[in-house]
């Protein structure tokens, strides 16, 4: 029987590695809402991805997408197989449905270095690297997906689409984060990302952005273009705080963020609506390490604790806040002396040694 405190988390494992590092996470999660007390989890598992579309000729069914519609949070391991597409050639994709369907206008991709992970880059102010890609994630050229056109075998289109509605929540959402981290000690800036020197689409969100800017004085505001962000990105990302951008960009530079902290299977990430969020590793499938062990389930983790910490702050639960907070200090924890080194990193650590160095630390905490 649901209690009032237990939150409904729909849980899509998907393909691949999704399926390897979701169940432990459930399991991980449940662990620390029991030890921290004041809210439960009841997860359901919902049938979606490639391997779906394979077996029954439908990638996210109806049932399904009812179940992620009345989930109080949505929890997605990584979807698609590369052999298995849509007529047109294109990749099996539900998550992106899912931002479209339930409006999931802001994309976060934070990028916070781990202490004791060794990371790309030398200088020393890397390893305390801890800023935040605020990705818009229903339109762009995103808008375009399912609806591009070739004319006669000779001409490729495809529309990229800016909207005032849309644009401005996203930099209020940017600013509000901004807020929130001035409080922890950031400095309190957003820089748009655009290329606004090109594109009247980019001039247009710019303008949206200095308007939305003027009303959140307390916070700096700055811009840049994407070509040079992904110069500073290598060169000085201990400048940036909170950078925000549009859908296609920000897929870009997500990957170089997820670089610069040790890989793909160290980025978290969280698609945040107004009624819905669906938290997820950035990476794919991983096709190619599928069954042996060595999926690194950190981003999964970190997701994980993105998507406690949401639930914290919308419904005003400190428990829940806590253990978001708990969950991270464990991850921290875990690597910090240096000796866990994931697969991906060049090191022997597995999916279940993670897992278990996370549960050892967490139970230290507690
Ligand atoms: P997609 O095309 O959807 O992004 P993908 O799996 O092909 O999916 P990535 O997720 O970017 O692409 O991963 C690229 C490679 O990085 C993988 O093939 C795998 O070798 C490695 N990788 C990604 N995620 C992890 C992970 N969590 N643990 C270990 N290795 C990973």
């Amino acid at each position: 029987m649901t209690q009032p405190s237990d939150f409904r988390i729909a849980v899509l494992p998907g393909d691949g590695i999704g399926l390897e590092i979701t169940k432990p996470c459930e399991d991980l999660l449940s662990h620390v809402a029991a030890k921290v007390g004041g809210f439960g989890l009841k997860f359901e598992t919902v049938p979606a991805g490639a391997g779906l579309y394979r077996d029954t000729g439908a990638a996210f069914p109806d049932s399904s997408k009812k179940m992620t519609e009345r989930a109080d949070a949505i929890l997605l391991g990584a979807m698609g197989l590369p052999e298995v597409r849509y007529p047109d050639g294109t990749e099996i994709s539900p998550q992106l449905d899912l931002r479209f369907d339930l409006d999931l206008y802001t994309g976060i991709r934070p990028v916070r270095a781990i202490p004791g992970i060794n990371l790309p880059l030398a200088d020393p102010r890397a390893s305390n690297l801890d800023f935040v890609l605020v990705r818009e994630s229903t339109e762009g050229l995103f808008a375009s997906h399912g609806k591009g056109e070739i004319v006669n075998d000779q001409i490729a289109k495809d529309t990229l689409v800016i909207t005032r509605d849309a644009s401005e929540r996203l930099f209020d959402y940017a600013f509000k984060l901004a807020r929130k981290r001035k409080n922890k000690g950031h400095p309190g800036k957003v820089t748009c990302v655009d290329k606004a020197n090109v594109f009247s689409s980019f001039a247009f969100f710019r303008s949206i952005f200095d308007e939305r800017a003027a009303l959140n004085d307390d916070i700096t505001a700055d811009h840049a273009y994407v070509d040079a962000t992904a110069l500073n990105m290598v060169r000085n990302p201990w400048d940036f705080d909170v950078l925000v951008t549009e859908n296609m960009f920000g897929d870009i530079l997500s990957d170089i963020g997820a670089g610069l902290i040790g890989g793909m299977g160290m980025a978290p990430s969280a698609d945040i609506g107004d009624k819905h969020a669906v938290f997820q590793p950035c990476h794919g499938t991983a096709p190619d390490i599928v069954g042996t062990g060595k999926a690194n389930p950190t981003a999964m983790i970190l997701s994980a604790a993105l998507m406690l910490e949401w639930l914290g702050e919308t419904h005003t639960m400190e428990t829940c806040t806590q253990a978001a907070d708990l969950l991270i200090a464990a991850v921290d924890k875990a690597f910090e002396d240096g000796s866990l080194v994931p697969f991906e990193l060049g090191g022997g650590a597995s999916t279940e040694t993670i897992f278990n160095a996370v549960y050892t630390a967490l139970n230290d905490s507690l």
